[in-house]
């Protein structure tokens, strides 16, 4: 599932609401520094058709129109939401695009929560993070507590440290939602001990505002996997609600 439009929605989205979708990679196709076996948007491998990133002066020009569109069709939006087909960091004028998202936001839409979904992966990139940070809502990915686990769900490309991630957590101090997938699939589950209990420990070091544990939703590039019901995700992240953490379960 790719979209096709820098600007698109809104659309209902099941942790945001009504959500004005941004897409800072190419219209027709995927660009990630992961490679997730869950991913909706598909493999990397097939979503190279596309190489056109849209420029900071594209996106403002194309949000412009949508937020002045839907003002006057009287549209609500709750969030306008950086999730296009891939990691929205590697637009090299990711940080400069978010400035001018804050500052269209605050013209059109001032209740509007700005949201970001990223993997992550950039945090060491000093101008990423103040970016991410300038936003309501960075909603950073870990998935799996070890790189070992890391490279079988979320196959990096590149090098990737679950350590320097947790690290780049920490400069938030505490002020993002940590998003996590539950899964099961050949020789992993996010259920089992060796996984649910690092992954606890993560959470509890980097104490993030909120907690999002998710599962998977639509079809999946890889076969085999396996999701969970919001019962049993409930259960499983109950010990870090008896603790106090605001968890937010989609099942
Ligand atoms: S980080 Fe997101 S876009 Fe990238 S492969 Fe994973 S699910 Fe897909």
């Amino acid at each position: 599932m790719l979209r096709e439009d820098t600007v698109f929605g809104p659309i209902f989205s099941r942790r945001l609401g009504r959500s004005l979708g941004i897409n800072l990679l190419p219209r027709n196709g995927k660009l990630c520094n992961f490679d997730c076996i869950y991913c909706e948007c598909g493999w990397n491998k097939d979503g190279t058709g596309d190489r056109v990133i849209p420029t900071a002066a594209d996106v403002r020009s194309a949000l412009e129109d949508k937020l002045q569109e839907c003002m006057l069709a009287g549209t609500a939006i709750d969030s306008i939401t950086f999730s296009g087909d891939g990691e929205p960091t590697l637009n090299p004028e990711f940080p400069r695009i978010i400035r001018d998202t804050v500052s269209l936001r605050d013209a059109f839409y001032p209740s509007a929560k700005v949201s970001v979904l990223t993997n992550a992966t950039r945090l060491s990139r000093d101008a990423v993070t103040e970016a991410l940070r300038l936003v309501d809502n960075p909603i950073l990915k870990l998935d799996a507590p070890t790189d070992a686990l890391a490279a079988r769900i979320n196959q990096p490309v590149g090098e990737y440290s679950v350590e320097e991630v947790v690290k780049g957590m920490l400069r938030f101090e505490g002020n993002f939602i940590l998003q996590t997938m539950f899964l099961r699939g050949a020789g992993f589950d996010s259920s089992s001990p060796e996984v649910l209990l690092p992954w606890m420990d993560i959470v509890r070091k980097v104490h993030p505002r909120e907690v999002m544990v998710y599962t998977i939703d639509r079809p999946t590039p890889a076969s085999g996997l396996q999701k969970f019901s919001e019962a049993q995700m409930r259960s499983l992240v109950q010990p870090l609600i008896d603790e106090g953490f605001t968890i937010q379960i989609k099942g």
